[in-house]
């Protein structure tokens, strides 16, 4: 079994998603197709629910009119069989009235909103597949993605109940699901974050023990640094799950972060593909180690970090477990941390608790705040061993680097700098990891 995810514009339209049937077309043996909303959808539907939630309902019914149209209009330009585009259409209006419904009952989830576009669009594609000749079984996600645990999903139980939908189903070839839907602890349909889908594909990858994991996007895979902001990527052929996990955390957009993390124990490969260049090679995720050394830099952004100076700590023991247990206790992940003897910085992503942080970290010394920063991370297998990694360092000629941790993991080396200061760091990383080493060897 494969499992092959298609996200946001890869579905975007019905060009698009004729590519896509050729892609699953093309591809021989038993196979599970998880789809998101079409591009755009989500945001559309995230709006929605913000509107009725604040009882602004004219506004509402024009962007639920919108959404209607927008994939009524999907339906008219994709199937073309008159009998087919009737029942395509009755069953999406079915769920479009159970969306109305939804948006009817005082208080709502969000999640529930939000998670339609999915629904709708692996309704059509289905049925799309169908008219096409690939026949196939629609599966309905909130039957099996039972995830009480977004950081750690206990892929037992998917694979349970996974298990039994499809032994009911077993006359099928090729099963169409939804991504970004999960069924929570309290048996409430939520979901596993914006960008989610990926992560559905690797953990429906796990339960069945796929052979392989499939994600098609828009661009040929993870590129050696971030190609909205410089000039003359490349794409690589491979990396291992670790420099994947790391660069998708870092701010990789390509993936959702946890993607790799359900199929890394079991050695499932994951392929990252462009659908609109089936042919191109795209990156291979797998435990094989072809190169060493340096690979590719990415970047996060939103990082705040935070300055504990206190002349508390000086030769004294356990004052970092109680600044630790003041993060634990507000839930908060700590990503970089350097110290001196007399200081400790660190930084966070998830800003939500800063305040009560803070009010309890002021009786440990003297606290500074800097927020609108970003981690820069340089990746690769061994990267600390690697002597071209030195030219980094160069950096801090350059432009003001707040903290560095090398070290702690010999695959990463992570540079804190301010957010205005993040493009012209990738670029000048850029120049000097990549393009002085391809200089030399030449
Ligand atoms: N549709 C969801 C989102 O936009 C999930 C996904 O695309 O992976 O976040
Ligand atoms: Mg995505």
């Amino acid at each position: 079994m494969k499992v092959l995810k298609f996200g946001g514009t890869s579905v975007g339209s019905a060009e698009s998603i004729r590519n896509v049937r050729e892609i699953i077309n093309s591809q021989k043996g038993r196979k599970i197709v998880v789809v998101s909303a079409m591009s755009g959808v989500t945001n559309q539907l995230l709006e929605i629910s913000e509107v009725y939630n604040y009882g602004k309902e004219d506004k509402g019914q024009g962007l639920m009119l919108e959404l209607k149209l927008k994939h009524l209009q999907l339906i008219e330009e994709l199937i073309e069989n008159k009998e087919t585009k009737k029942v395509t259409r009755n069953l999406f209006h079915e769920l479009y009235h159970q969306l109305e419904e939804t948006l009817k009952t005082k208080p709502f989830y969000e999640a529930e909103v939000i998670t339609f576009g999915e629904s709708f669009l692996s309704l059509i594609f289905s049925q799309y597949l169908e008219e096409q000749g690939v026949s196939n079984t629609l599966l309905d996600a909130k039957d099996f993605m039972h995830v009480s645990n977004v950081e750690n999903p206990e892929i037992q139980t998917v694979q349970k109940l996974l298990k039994s939908t499809l032994e009911r189903e077993v006359t099928s070839e090729v099963y169409v699901t939804q991504g970004f839907i999960r069924i929570d602890r309290n048996k409430n349909i939520s979901t596993l974050k914006r960008g989610g889908s990926d992560y559905t594909a690797t953990i429906i990858g796990a339960a069945v023990n796929a052979t392989e994991v499939q994600i098609w996007t828009d661009i040929d895979g993870f590129h050696n640094n971030d190609p909205r902001f410089v000039e003359n990527t490349t794409a690589l052929t491979s990396l291992t799950f670790e420099e994947a996990a790391e660069l998708a955390y870092f701010g990789a957009k390509i993936l959702h972060p946890q993607t790799v993390s359900p199929v890394k124990e079991k050695g499932i490969p994951i392929y990252l593909k462009n659908t609109f260049t089936p042919n191109a090679p795209g990156t291979c995720i797998s435990d094989e180690h072809h190169t060493i050394g340096l690979k590719a830099i990415s970047a996060k952004d939103g990082i705040t970090a935070i300055k504990i100076k206190s002349n508390r700590m000086l030769m004294a023991h356990g004052f970092l477990k109680k600044i630790f247990d003041v993060f634990d206790k507000h839930e908060t992940a700590i990503d970089m941390i350097t110290t001196s003897e007399i200081a400790i910085s660190l930084t966070i992503d998830d800003a939500r608790n800063l305040d009560k942080i803070l009010s309890e970290l002021d009786e440990y010394g003297e606290i500074t705040v800097d927020s609108d920063h970003s981690i820069i991370c340089v990746v690769g297998e061994g990267v600390i061993n690697d002597h071209e990694t030195f030219r980094l360092f160069e950096l801090l000629n350059d432009l003001p680097v707040r903290m560095i941790s090398y070290g702690g993991s010999s695959n990463n080396i992570s540079l804190l700098v301010d957010t205005t200061n993040k493009v012209q760091a990738l670029k000048l990383l850029h120049q000097k990891l990549f393009e002085v080493k391809i200089l030399n060897a030449t």
